[in-house]
């Protein structure tokens, strides 16, 4: 992608582990890599296509200023989340800030944090077959376009499906969604488990009734191999209740390990036990 930089920004501000720091305040530097797609606005000439650098450097002053952190580390994660969260068309900034009179008592240039963080692409499945299946399933969908840091870009329709695994339970409503995302994997995981804690569930037969179950599906290309989390969904591809609200959401995101498409999968699914 394209890159816009910001160089050694010098911000006098408070950060730091001990008080005199906080009280007395000194100088920090920081350099943002902005990541953007830059060819409209190279074509047009017309800034409102891309990123105004001014006004971000000014907002990065603004921050770093107004604020008050003991860790780099803080004080990076917060800017870098206060960009991605409020400059249209930044899909990932770089972040170094250096403490060039950092109190170590030695004779250093300068120490530095630098970080990366970006929005992701993920595919969360929604489940429920007990009380007010719909409601179980619009609040879930409410509550993660309500969780900072999470837009839902795009919702399945919801569809009746007969259970699976333990078959001596009700129907169940399922559908699937697109999130784009702030949350590393395993945070995520946490919210889903969050919303669907206080949707009421509770763990008792595993594929057992339940209120909402929210499982993640796919999370950009990634494939993770976890003792808490596995993706993409070890069971996917057996699933129609995923499948089928996949395909209609993501027909051409492709599985990163199968090498197929969701509709390919769907398809070689109908193919293979037609059911709905
Ligand atoms: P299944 O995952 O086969 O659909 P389930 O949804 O009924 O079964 P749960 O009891 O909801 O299973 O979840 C059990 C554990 O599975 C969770 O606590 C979580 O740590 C783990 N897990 C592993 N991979 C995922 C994933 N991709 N999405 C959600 N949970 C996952
Ligand atoms: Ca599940
Ligand atoms: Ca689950």
């Amino acid at each position: 992608m394209d890159r816009i930089h910001i160089k050694n920004l010098e911000i006098f501000a408070h950060h730091g582990v001990f008080p005199e720091e906080n009280a007395l305040g000194q100088k920090f530097v920081v350099s943002a890599t902005l990541y953007t797609d830059t060819r409209a606005a190279g074509r047009s000439d017309d800034l409102t296509q891309s990123i105004h650098y001014g006004e971000v450097s000014q907002q990065i002053q603004n921050f770093v200023a107004g604020h008050t952190f003991q860790l780099l580390e803080r004080v990076a994660e917060a800017l870098a989340e206060e960009l991605l969260l409020t400059v249209p068309r930044l899909e990932q900034v770089d972040l170094e800030i250096q403490k060039p009179w950092a109190p170590v008592g030695l004779p250093l240039e300068t120490v530095s944090v630098e970080i990366s963080r970006a929005w992701h692409t993920a595919y969360v499945a929604l489940g429920s077959n007990l009380g007010d299946r719909e409601a179980y399933l619009k609040g879930a969908v409410q509550a993660l376009a309500e969780t900072r840091g999470c837009q839902v870009e795009k919702v399945s329709s919801f569809r009746d499906t007969a259970p699976y695994g333990y078959t001596q339970q009700g129907e169940f409503l399922n559908g699937c969604l697109r999130l784009r995302t702030l949350l590393p994997p395993l945070e995520l995981l946490d919210r889903l488990h969050e919303i669907e804690q206080a949707a009421g569930r509770e763990r008792k037969i595993h594929w057992g009734p339940r209120t909402l179950d929210l499982d993640m599906i796919l999370y950009d290309g990634q494939v993770i191999d976890l003792p808490e989390l596995t993706v993409p969904h070890r069971d996917m591809q057996n699933r129609d209740f995923v499948l089928y609200p996949m395909e209609e959401i993501a027909p051409w995101v492709r599985h990163p390990v199968l090498g197929k498409t969701m509709q390919e999968l769907a398809e070689a699914l109908r193919a293979a036990e037609p059911r709905a």
